[in-house]
């Protein structure tokens, strides 16, 4: 008797959570495809979040010398002339070697990667509609949403991506500013303020709460 089913799990999104969890199906031995939507694996955690922000907070910190102050006491301005292009180099450089890396994992487990957008028509069943208006359906025993999350755009805000950004646009930012204003104060605004701070900008974090980061020793915020 034939499968009911064209795979026992199809996991949609390739961040972290979608990406391990596909290969670690497929490790058991399970038929796995996984759809995205994005034209690059790796969701948040590779293309927007955890490991760009990170190189680009060494970058600022290679850049600026700021590592250097305390030992020399000499002036560490910015590089002269630095461009966003110079300050967004190394970066690239990190999230295509990521992409590979997951291209690879993924290829080596056998998951079919599907790239589309995908809806759920029911329990068992994705319906994924591709750049050519196209749809595939797929249908599975098991179905893992991993499609992780998004900036938040409060309607009073007018996102701009020239002088207003969110913290995914920030990564296409065409001029290091000399000032900047930064809307809350969690990890990743904090984040944000170091990596500006050290590259020179005059930062102001805004935040409503009593002091930064609730979640860690009073000393450290
Ligand atoms: C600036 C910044 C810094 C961060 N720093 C850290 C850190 O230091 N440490 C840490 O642990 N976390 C950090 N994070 C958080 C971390 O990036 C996220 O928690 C993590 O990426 C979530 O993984 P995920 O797999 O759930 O979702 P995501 O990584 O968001 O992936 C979801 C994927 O689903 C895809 N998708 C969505 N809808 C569909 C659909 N309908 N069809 C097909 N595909 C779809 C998206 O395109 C995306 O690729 C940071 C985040 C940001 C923004």
């Amino acid at each position: 008797m034939s499968a009911p089913w064209d795979y026992d799990l199809v996991v949609v999104g390739s961040g972290p959570a979608g990406e391990k969890g596909a290969a670690q199906a497929a490790y058991f031995g399970k038929k796995v495809a996984l759809v995205e939507r994005a034209p690059h694996l790796g969701g948040a955690g590779i293309n927007t979040g955890t490991l760009p922000s990170k190189t680009l907070r060494e970058t600022a910190l290679y850049f600026s010398g700021l590592r250097q102050r305390g030992l020399y006491g000499i002036d560490y301005s910015l590089k002269e002339g630095l461009t966003v292009a110079e300050f967004m180099h190394r970066k690239d450089i990190v999230i295509e070697n990521e992409r590979d890396l997951i291209e690879a994992n993924l290829a080596r487990h056998g998951v079919e990667v599907i790239h589309g957008t995908a809806a759920l028509r029911d329990a068992h069943t994705v319906a994924v509609s591709g750049a050519d208006d196209r749809q595939r359906i797929l249908t599975a025993a098991v179905i893992l949403i991993a499609t992780g999350s998004s900036p938040h755009h409060p309607p009073q805000i007018p996102f701009d991506d020239q002088a207003i950004y969110d913290s995914d646009s920030i990564l296409l930012m065409q001029r290091i500013p000399k000032t900047m204003a930064i809307v809350g104060g969690g990890v990743i605004g904090s984040e944000y303020a170091c990596v500006f701070t050290a590259l020179g900008a005059q930062v102001t974090l805004v935040d409503t709460r009593e002091r930064l980061l609730p979640f860690v020793d009073a000393e450290l915020a």
